[in-house]
């Protein structure tokens, strides 16, 4: 297990953490940057999760009426990365 912040190994154990969907995941403390996180942190998964909030965030905003510039400042994403979501989830309802 190397820190998602440093990449540094040394890293020790904290206990666990139960996520939403009641499942443990191992917790821990970077002994080099402090930082703490757990063994989903910086995982394609982790990052998929985060990334599907903020696109459901963005979108959201989006039918609200938000324009697509003002949306990706907003989520901290390019107004191009908005609108590639947008066109996927459109192609998927359309199937
Ligand atoms: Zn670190």
């Amino acid at each position: 297990m190397e820190c998602p912040h440093c990449q540094s190994q040394k890293v020790i154990k904290q206990g666990r953490d139960s996520l939403n969907d009641g499942t443990l995941v191992q917790r821990y403390q970077c002994k080099e940057s402090k930082k703490r996180f757990n063994e989903r942190t910086g995982t394609p998964m982790a990052r998929l999760r985060n990334d599907s909030q903020v696109v459901a965030y963005a979108l959201n905003a989006r039918t609200e009426g938000m324009g697509v510039r003002a949306a990706g400042r907003t989520f901290g994403k390019s107004h191009t990365t908005i609108m590639r979501w947008e066109n996927r989830i459109a192609q998927k309802a359309q199937h």
